[in-house]
């Protein structure tokens, strides 16, 4: 593995992008406009600076990292030379199938084909390409330069050999892979989504209140933020979607998404990048205030 293509350059791609340059590996970096790549360049440059900032990085391998970094427009030329591609657009089912189609035909036979998707099924993408034994999930967590864990999901069809690949490849990258198969929500949100959906319900059914529920979850458990505050931090637009992929997965109504979480997401309340959700956010405060809506 020494060229690694990577699709979609936004929160997740940059950073994925990020970590495997750092590492050393050649990357290309794939998204639909120059201003998406140079936003995510731009990006990248911070972060890397930042460490060597803190003292955990060198100014060499940061630059060094820069260099291995080349962007494009056009997948077909960013994936030819692959020996990996991790695509990381957009999480939108037909999408996903269509950049996968064009990936298998423009790559290298032996090239492994991986998915950053939180909650699409990897034997659903695998039957769109010629060979889904090559097909595997590669689930970083976000900010990917920072958190260790890679959940690596095998498709239906994923063979032992490219499993063994990729967690090999997680380790080299100084994360931790763990094998897991696919399932709606695979391990990481089948667990978390069920909890942050508790989390609301138990709002909505007025038990407590958010600043309650979140210092609950803190002090009692140990969580370094409460589910709400989580909740607002991954978007709420994606906890509701990806509840729903769990629900209508397993037909279980105990997946089904709190009512408030569905009326929130319908108002435009998707969390941070809304600048409300549970908590109100403003640009360049760190403070964490309740939203109006929710203060007593
Ligand atoms: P994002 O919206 O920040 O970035 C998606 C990028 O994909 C955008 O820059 C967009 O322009 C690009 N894109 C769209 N269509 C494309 C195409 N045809 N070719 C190339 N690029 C294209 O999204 P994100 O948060 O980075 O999420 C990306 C993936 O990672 C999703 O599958 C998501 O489920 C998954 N994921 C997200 C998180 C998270 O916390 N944000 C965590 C784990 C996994």
């Amino acid at each position: 593995m020494k060229t690694i293509a990577v699709i979609g350059s936004g929160t997740m791609g940059n950073g994925i992008a990020h970590a495997f340059a750092q590492s050393g590996y050649k990357v290309s970096l794939v998204d639909i406009s120059e201003d998406f790549l140079k936003k995510a360049m731009t990006t990248i440059e911070k972060n890397l600076g930042r460490q060597v900032e803190k003292g955990t990085l060198t100014k060499e391998v940061k630059d060094r990292a820069m260099a291995n970094i080349s962007t494009t427009t056009f997948l077909k030329e960013g994936v030819r030379e692959a020996d990996l591609v991790v695509e990381a657009a957009t999480e939108n089912i037909d999408l996903k199938l269509k950049i996968f189609k064009e990936i298998d035909e423009n790559t290298r036979p032996e090239a492994i084909l991986a998915s950053n998707t939180s909650s699409i099924s990897i034997t659903r993408i695998a039957a769109v390409t010629k060979s889904p034994d090559k097909v595997i999930g590669m689930h970083f967590m976000n900010p990917v330069p920072i958190m260790k864990l890679v959940e690596v999901i095998r498709g239906y069809g994923t063979s032992d050999s490219v499993t063994k690949t990729i967690m090999d490849l997680a380790k080299n990258l100084g994360k931790i892979p763990v094998e897991v198969n696919d399932y709606p929500g695979f391990v990481a949100n089948r667990i978390l989504m069920p909890l942050i959906n508790e989390a609301i319900y138990t709002l909505y059914e007025g038990v407590a209140g958010v600043n309650e529920i979140d210092t609950v979850m803190k002090l009692g458990m140990a969580h370094p933020m409460g589910p709400l505050q989580l909740a607002d931090f991954i978007g709420l637009d994606i906890c509701l979607s990806i509840l729903n992929v769990l629900h209508n997965g397993f037909g279980n109504p105990k997946y089904a998404p709190c009512p408030l979480l569905v009326n929130m997401v319908m108002a435009g309340h998707k969390g941070v990048k809304s600048g409300t959700g549970f908590y109100r956010y403003t640009p360049g405060s760190k403070e964490l205030t309740v939203a109006d809506r929710f203060r007593k």
